[in-house]
């Protein structure tokens, strides 16, 4: 008997018909499979009559219940398993050296900073994750609404996220004091090549986005204009302003996705074209 350990964030789930509707869920390609935290195994499983999987657990003894469960698989190179985490292994690069979509109900306390970090890896083309469900609808959130923050213009910078389905603490052993949700983002291509590239072209120029987005969102509750102002000179966000046809009242979650993209790339230029000055003096 394996008892569940809360500093790992162990709740498995237990509800048949939840797995089935995660498995319908799935995208239908033939990419490579991850999953995090495989737990006792039960969506493993699942997953692993579907297509061949990598799974990452950190705990050693769920690892070693994991290699007897799965003897088979593992033999057959349908299942590696990995002992290690995640998150160490996202600083040290990818989850898989090739193209691969993302499984997982996540561990709550580390959930934010695993899709962050997925959302950064390149070779992760899509995720279909379970999450508290006020962390699914803050990357899911659209704009004008509350929840529109940094995760959802991060997620939504680099694909599409919505909120699949909600699931009640009844569905897992030990039973969460939260509903989860299953959130499901697709990174699409023209994000990532198209028109918006640029963007996220280097590692430097992601910080100075969410360097953006943290003084755009300091309080939410107050003018864009007055929160971006403590990053960037006034007098000149101001003028974008003006030149965008934007209100110097409008908030920070009342811009769409694009728009930030845009004031984003106007003030970075400003601040280039500033140094390029000072260099020629
Ligand atoms: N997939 C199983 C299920 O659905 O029943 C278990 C899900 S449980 C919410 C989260 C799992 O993530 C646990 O197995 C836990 O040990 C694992 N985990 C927690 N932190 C981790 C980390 N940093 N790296 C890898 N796995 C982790």
């Amino acid at each position: 008997m394996i008892e569940a350990k809360k500093k790992f964030g162990q709740n498995f789930l237990k509800d048949r018909s939840i797995l089935n509707k995660i498995i319908q869920s799935m995208p239908k390609n033939s990419r490579k499979l991850v999953e995090i935290g495989p737990g006792l195994g039960d969506l493993t499983q699942e997953l692993l009559s579907v297509k061949p999987l990598t799974a990452y657990e950190v705990d050693e003894d769920l690892c070693v219940y994991l290699r007897g469960k799965f003897a088979t698989p593992i033999s057959e190179d349908r299942l590696t398993l990995v002992y290690a985490d995640v998150l160490k292994q996202f600083e040290q690069g990818s989850l898989c050296d090739e193209p691969y979509d993302l499984i997982a109900n996540l561990p709550y306390y580390i959930a934010t900073t695993i899709i962050l970090d997925a959302l950064e890896d390149q070779n992760c083309k899509s995720m279909i994750v379970m999450v508290q469900k006020e962390v699914a609808q803050k990357f899911a959130a659209l704009p004008k609404t509350k929840e529109f923050t940094s995760l959802a213009i991060l997620a939504q910078s680099i694909g599409s996220a919505s909120l699949l389905f909600d699931v009640p603490p009844e569905s897992f052993e030990p039973r969460p004091k939260v509903v989860s949700s299953i959130l499901k983002i697709d990174k699409q291509k023209e994000f990532i090549e198209g028109k918006f590239s640029g963007l996220f072209e280097s590692k430097e120029q992601l910080k100075a986005f969410k360097r953006y987005l943290r003084s755009s969102f300091q309080s939410p509750r107050k003018t864009w204009l007055k929160n971006i102002s403590s990053e960037f000179n006034k007098e000149v966000v101001q003028e974008i302003m003006h030149d965008e046809n934007l209100p110097i009242t409008i908030r920070p979650h009342e811009l769409s996705v694009l728009s930030h993209h845009l004031l984003f790339k106007k003030l970075r230029l400003n601040d280039a074209r500033k140094r390029d000055t000072t260099t020629a003096d």
